[in-house]
C-alpha cells in the first residue's frame, strides 16, 4: 500500500470544494455489480431526481436524467455497475465457486473479502476468497499464480445445506467488501511553466467501485450545478447512469439508441501512469482531468477534442492529454450510435483500478465537473455542426 490510510474525515473534507462527499461515499459503498445494479442505481436516482427536469429509462436498467429541452442532444454517460462476481457452484463441503463480472486479474484476489447478496435470504453474507498457507505448498506451487477457476469463496459453512439455508443460490452476485475513505497529504510541486515550487494540500479518496461510480458522481454533480445555479444552456442534456459497461458497454448501447445523441461524453476512471509498472501511460493522478486522445474503442473527433481542450485552457481548469492502447469506455459505443456522434472520454486517472481498493485525487474530480459545466454552456447547434461539417 502506498499510503497510510486514515479513517474518514467527513467534516474536514476539502473545505473549499463543492463536492458532495457524503453522496460519493454512499454511492461507492452501494452494491451493484454488472447486471445487478438496482441498489446502487437507486442511490444515484434518489440524488439525481432532485436536479433533473425529467427522468427516462431504457429497459437495461439505465436511468436518464434530463436537463434543458432545446438544441443539440448531449449525452453524458457514467456507468453505475462495478466489477464483481457471480456464484457458479456450491460444493458439497459448503464452498462457493465463482465467475467474474468484469475483468479481474487473478493476483489481486486471494484472501480478499467479498459481499454476497443471497437471492433467497435477507442478510448479506461476507466471504473470504480462500488461500492455502505457504507451509503446505511445494516451492513450485508457491511461485505460481493461482487462477480464478481454482479459487473458492469461504463463508464459514461446512456443507451445501448450510450455504443454502443462508439463502445463497447459483447465480447470486457478489462485490468487493471494502469501504470509502479519504486522506489528506501536503505536496510540494513545481509550478507549471516555472521552476518555482508551490505547496498544495491534496485530498485523496480510496474505495471500491470508483470504476465507475466516480463517473456517475461527476455527471450528477454537473446536473446539480446546472440546476442549483440556474444555468441556462442551448442544449438538451441527458446524464445517463448506464448499466453493464464492464461486460461490454451494454447499457450505453441501449440508452444511446434511445436518445440518439448529437454529442457524447463518457465519464470514467482512467489509468494512472504514476505507479511502478505503468510507465508509458502519460496521464497521472492529481494532474487534472484527462482528455482522451484515443483508446481501444474509439478515435475521438479531433475538432471536438480541441474545443474541449481550449475551454479548459481558457477557464484555467487543470487538464492533461491521455491515451490508452487498449480498453474502452461507454463513448466507444455512443460515438457510433445512429448516424454517429462526436464523443470524448473524460477521465480521472486512478491508481489500482479493477481491485478492492482504488485511489484518486478529488481535485481531478472537481476539475472534470467545472470543465463539463462550462462546455455544456458553450456548446450549441452551430458549434456541434462545425465538428463534422466541411
Ligand atoms: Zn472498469
Amino acid at each position: 500500500m502506498l499510503f497510510h490510510l486514515e479513517t474518514a474525515l467527513d467534516e474536514h473534507i476539502m473545505p473549499d470544494s463543492k463536492l458532495n462527499i457524503d453522496f460519493l461515499e454512499k454511492l461507492c459503498n452501494a452494491f451493484g455489480p454488472s447486471g445487478f445494479e438496482r441498489e446502487a442505481q437507486k442511490v444515484a436516482f434518489d440524488y439525481g431526481k432532485e436536479f433533473a427536469e425529467d427522468i427516462e429509462y431504457d429497459r437495461m436498467g439505465s436511468v436518464v436524467f434530463k436537463h434543458g429541452s432545446k438544441g443539440p442532444k448531449i449525452m453524458l454517460a457514467g456507468h453505475i455497475d462495478e466489477i464483481g462476481f457471480v456464484i457458479t457452484e456450491i460444493t458439497k463441503k459448503g464452498f462457493l465457486k465463482f465467475h467474474q463480472l468484469g475483468g479481474w486479474w487473478d493476483q489481486t484476489l486471494l484472501t480478499q473479502e467479498v459481499l454476497i447478496h443471497p437471492s433467497q435470504g435477507d442478510d448479506e453474507i461476507i466471504g473470504i476468497i480462500g488461500a492455502p498457507p505457504p507451509h503446505i505448498l511445494s516451492p513450485e506451487a508457491r511461485s505460481k499464480v493461482v487462477t480464478k477457476d481454482k479459487m473458492y469463496i469461504d463463508i464459514g459453512a461446512s456443507s451445501e445445506k448450510e450455504v443454502k439455508d443462508l439463502g445463497i443460490r447459483v447465480g447470486d452476485p457478489a462485490v468487493p467488501y471494502a469501504f470509502f475513505r479519504t486522506m489528506e497529504r501536503i505536496r510540494e510541486e513545481k509550478k507549471e511553466d516555472s521552476d518555482e515550487k508551490e505547496t498544495r494540500k491534496v485530498t485523496l479518496a480510496a474505495a471500491k467501485a470508483f470504476d465507475d461510480r466516480i463517473g456517475v458522481f461527476i455527471g450528477l454533480e454537473v446536473l446539480r450545478r446546472l440546476s442549483e445555479d440556474k444555468i441556462e444552456h442551448p442544449n438538451t442534456l441527458y446524464m445517463v447512469s448506464t448499466t453493464q459497461e464492464e461486460v461490454g458497454l451494454r447499457g450505453a448501447r441501449t440508452s444511446a439508441q434511445m436518445i440518439q445523441p448529437d454529442i457524447g461524453f463518457s465519464l470514467d476512471v482512467d489509468i494512472s501512469g504514476d505507479v511502478p509498472g505503468a510507465e508509458g501511460i502519460v496521464q497521472k493522478m492529481g494532474k487534472g482531468v484527462s482528455i482522451s486522445a484515443g483508446d481501444g474503442s474509439m478515435i475521438p473527433n479531433p475538432k471536438f477534442r480541441q474545443f474541449v481542450t481550449e475551454v479548459a485552457e481558457e477557464i484555467g481548469v487543470r487538464h492533461q492529454p491521455a491515451f490508452l492502447k487498449s480498453g474502452g469506455t461507454d463513448a466507444g459505443i455512443i460515438h457510433i450510435t445512429g448516424m454517429g456522434a462526436p464523443s470524448l472520454f473524460l477521465g480521472i486517472p486512478t491508481r489500482h483500478i479493477h481491485s478492492h481498493h482504488a485511489l484518486l485525487d478529488l481535485s481531478d474530480v472537481e476539475n472534470a465537473i467545472t470543465l463539463l459545466v462550462e462546455v455544456i454552456k458553450r456548446l450549441d447547434k452551430k458549434t456541434v455542426d462545425s465538428f463534422t461539417k466541411l
